[in-house]
């Protein structure tokens, strides 16, 4: 892990959770504020319903928290949609965006992707970006290319000035139980790493690279001292806390 980075550690609920969800919250938090202090930020993205009752209750053990998704609008009439002002207002400060579930069920294209980070920006919210190729696209020699495609298309030219992080995670890990090698992690994430560095500068060194993809207690400490990879973006490890702390506690 590049170290001048801040490590950051993110949960994705997806749509899971309801109020009783907040129990793990809680639980979560008396480990992080019982146990020895995390090296890492730790952001929790449960389901937007919940946003607002999750702030609160995270606030006291340093848990930050995330939105799943937001629109490209501030507001108007997009039933259903959330605003990054919204999500601002109900106490998140990061927000997902351009998730591959995203991607693939809502058609998002890197330019929608692209406009909800500025969107996010504009509201004050910190993005992370998602990127990561198909099983098809690696198996044919595609993916950095694909990921690079993304890169360019999804981060919006404000990531110069305002805090954006990357997520590095391969579809064909999401949920599966499977993992790239360390070595490929490393060199997805050198070229992220190089790309941003060709397009921001200096810049570019200090935007985040998480890994997200089967990130679980038993592999966690290995990937995220791989080269470049400052923190994880984590799925299912994220519904339990025991699980999801064992994560924090692996940087
Ligand atoms: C994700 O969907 O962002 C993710 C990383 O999921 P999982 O950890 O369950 O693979």
């Amino acid at each position: 892990m590049t170290t001048t980075i801040s490590p950051l550690i993110a949960g994705n609920w997806k749509m899971n959770g309801t109020r009783a969800s907040l129990d793990e919250l809680s639980v979560l938090a008396s480990m992080l504020t019982t146990g020895e202090a995390p090296r890492a930020i730790v952001v929790v993205c449960p389901p937007a319903t919940i946003v607002a009752a999750a702030a609160r209750q995270g606030a006291t053990a340093g848990i930050q928290i995330g939105g799943q998704d937001c629109h490209t609008e501030g507001s108007g009439a997009h039933t259903g949609d959330i605003a990054a002002g919204m999500l601002a207002d109900a106490g998140a400060q990061y927000v997902i965006i351009g998730h591959s579930e995203r991607r693939a069920e809502h058609g998002e294209t890197n330019d929608q992707v692209r406009l909800k980070a500025v969107a996010a920006i504009a509201a004050g919210l910190k993005p992370i970006i998602c990127v990561g190729e198909t099983e098809a696209q690696r198996d044919s020699g595609q993916a950095e290319s694909v990921v690079a495609g993304q890169l360019a298309g999804s981060v919006p030219d404000a990531a110069e000035n305002h805090e954006v992080n990357i997520a590095y995670e391969p579809i064909w890990a999401i949920g599966t139980g499977r993992t790239p090698s360390n070595e490929e992690i490393a060199a997805m994430h050198a070229c992220i790493r190089q790309a941003l560095v060709d397009r921001f500068g200096d810049k570019g060194l200090s935007i985040r690279i998480l890994y997200g993809g089967s990130l679980k207690p038993q592999n966690a400490r290995e990937i995220l001292a791989v080269e470049n990879v400052n923190g994880g973006l984590v799925g299912g490890a994220s519904l339990l806390a025991k699980d999801f702390y064992t994560i924090i506690s692996a940087v």
